[in-house]
């Protein structure tokens, strides 16, 4: 989408007929030039639309560069409204005058109710964050060194979770000043900045999440209709479909939403996308839509344990604490394999299990090698092929045509700067203290040849991510969740071997492993986890009436 539409949609004027739906959930409030609206690095407050006066929208960590201003009609706020993030970017009273203010709480009523106004503030979320994203600014800072482990987990999970930010290396002369201006000290320094204020030493995901306010304050104690555990395409379709039908829902994520579609450049092969998407937009889109039903989503939280209680379940976290729900649906996908090299460890940092803008930039002119025979390799290598001087796709089948789709095939052998290695594997990895080259052994013909690398893209396969799970639901022999076994008012082909627990997408024993069928699968499953919980409600309603009887 270009800037131009982008930006509109970010800032629209709203009519006075819809400031007029908006008034009473808020109060009008007399503001003054200098007065700080919206603080960056504080929780969002709710919005302000202006009536009188303008406003500026400030980036604290680039010397309050005002990057807009806005006048009667306009409004400010951004995502945060919707997900407790706190802001990312300041809002100052430039001049004197008056603004409804509308508080958060009551901007969740609005989008559920008011569909004019829930269109307009849900796209200007959306797109505000998007146009954070591209210009980079008003962002959370993160300094550290390039090539440091934990700087580049905290880059990821920054960008694969949509969280706009600014890098800066201390290794790197260009970015002295700038490290200066947020008061770092000089050397291989870590640490997060939001805001003018704001600072994290030696941040863990975990750390950002919980300061920025991604990982939710969950209610203590009470009950959800549903927990939805995987932020993938399948446990977004459920929490969608979840909200949307009324039920309160939780999806609780260990990493990144989107899951593995959210690695991929560009996912071709999803209805009405006829150029295709990049799994962070469509992971974006649905993590938007979501919030705008009302699913509550928290990030970074991983589901340790799955245990019966009275409520219903109890989800144990790994982090500590316990998500109660009466009904669980299981999205939790499965994770990328890992080569048999001992030496990959000490190469982590050029070995990659997916390819998106991130991994592509540090490939930029590089001879890279991807490994795998499914659409995620050849995807990976077609995407990679933009960036890299040479990129070589290495297979241990005689074809590639066994798992990987003929479009795909086609366009690899077309392009020039990719070789497909056949019946090849990488047997040894070389280099100083960085990758430099790979060997890399044919099978059929024994020979071995070494090759220079400076990024090595693993794409063989996943494996369920189920260990949660063990004792507590039934698994097949590779570790899937068995489903369909149930019979009962809300048998369904996704219910697992417990009632009331539902399994979906790529988790699902004999699931087809793609994006289309994992949302199709999240979507339906709303319907069974409905009829498990009218079964609750029934049996609830006999128990009351028997004991009124007696
Ligand atoms: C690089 C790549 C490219 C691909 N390209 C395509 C394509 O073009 N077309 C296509 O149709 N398919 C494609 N696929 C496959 C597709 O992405 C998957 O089939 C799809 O993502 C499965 O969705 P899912 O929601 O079932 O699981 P996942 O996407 O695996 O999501 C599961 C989520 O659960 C989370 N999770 C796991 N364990 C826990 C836990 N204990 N607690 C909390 N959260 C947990 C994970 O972090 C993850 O976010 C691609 C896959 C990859 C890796």
């Amino acid at each position: 989408m270009t800037s131009d539409i982008l930006d509109q949609q970010a800032f629209p004027t709203l009519k006075v007929t819809q400031i007029a739906l908006l008034r009473p959930f808020g109060d009008t409030r007399a503001i003054a030039a200098g007065d700080v609206l919206i603080e960056a690095g504080e929780p969002v407050p709710g919005l302000f639309v202006i009536l009188e006066g303008r406003t500026a929208s400030v980036d604290r960590a680039n010397d309050d560069q005002v990057i807009r201003t806005s006048g009667p009609g306009e409004f400010n706020g951004e995502l945060g409204v919707l997900t407790g993030q706190r802001a990312l970017v300041a809002c100052i009273a430039q001049t004197d005058g008056t603004a409804l203010f509308v508080p958060s709480a009551a901007v969740a009523e609005i989008i559920a109710t008011i569909p004019e106004l829930s269109d307009i503030l849900v796209t200007a979320f959306a797109a505000r964050r998007q146009l954070l994203m591209q210009a980079v600014l008003a962002t959370i800072t993160i300094i550290g060194p390039e090539g440091d482990h934990d700087v580049l987990a905290l880059l990821e999970f920054a960008d694969r979770n949509r969280i706009p930010y600014r890098w800066l290396d201390p290794g790197n002369p260009d970015d002295s000043a700038s490290i200066a201006s947020c008061g770092a000290p000089e050397g291989p320094v870590f640490r997060v900045v939001l805001g003018k204020h704001f600072v994290l030493d030696h941040p863990t995901p975990q750390r950002l999440a919980r300061a920025i306010g991604l990982d939710l304050d969950l209610p203590e104690g009470s009950v959800a209709d549903v927990i939805v555990v995987g932020a993938g395409p399948a446990g977004l379709a459920a929490a969608v479909y979840g909200a949307s039908e009324g039920l309160a829902t939780i999806v609780v994520e260990n990493s990144a939403i989107g899951g593995q579609a959210g690695m991929s450049s560009r996912i071709e092969n999803y209805v009405g996308f006829p150029t295709g998407i990049s799994g962070g937009d469509l992971a974006f889109r649905a993590e938007v839509q979501a919030l705008k039903f009302g699913a509550r989503l928290t990030v970074p939280r991983s589901a340790g344990a799955l245990e019966k209680r009275p409520e219903g379940f109890a989800v144990v976290l790994d982090e500590g604490g316990v998500l109660l729900g009466r009904s669980i649906v299981i999205a939790t996908g499965a994770r990328y394999r890992k080569l048999a090299l001992p030496e990959q460890d000490k190469y982590a940092g050029a070995i990659y299990h997916a390819a998106t803008d991130l991994e592509a930039r540090r490939c930029r002119g590089k001879e890279v090698i991807v490994i795998g025979g499914a659409n995620s390799a050849g995807q990976a290598a077609m995407f990679l092929s933009g960036y890299a001087a040479h990129v070589r796709l290495l297979c241990r089948s005689a074809s590639l045509g066994i798992k990987m789709s003929h479009y795909l095939i086609d366009r690899l052998e077309h392009t020039a700067n990719v070789e497909i290695c056949l019946d090849t594997e990488a047997t040894a990895l070389h280099g100083k203290d960085a990758l430099e080259s790979v060997t890399i052994a044919n099978r059929r013909t024994d020979e071995s040849r070494e090759v220079p690398a400076h990024g090595l893209f693993v794409m063989i396969g996943a494996t369920p991510c189920t260990g949660w799970l063990t004792g507590a639901v039934d698994l097949d022999d590779k570790g899937f969740v068995r489903t369909g076994q149930r019979n009962g008012p809300a048998d369904s082909p996704f219910h697992a071997s417990v009632p009331g627990v539902f399994a979906v997408g790529d988790v699902r024993s004999n699931s087809v492993k793609r994006v289309a069928s994992a949302v199709g699968e999240g979507s339906v499953v709303i319907q069974a986890v409905y009829r498990h919980l009218a079964t609750l409600h029934d049996a609830a309603d006999a128990s009351d009436a028997g004991s009124e009887k007696s």
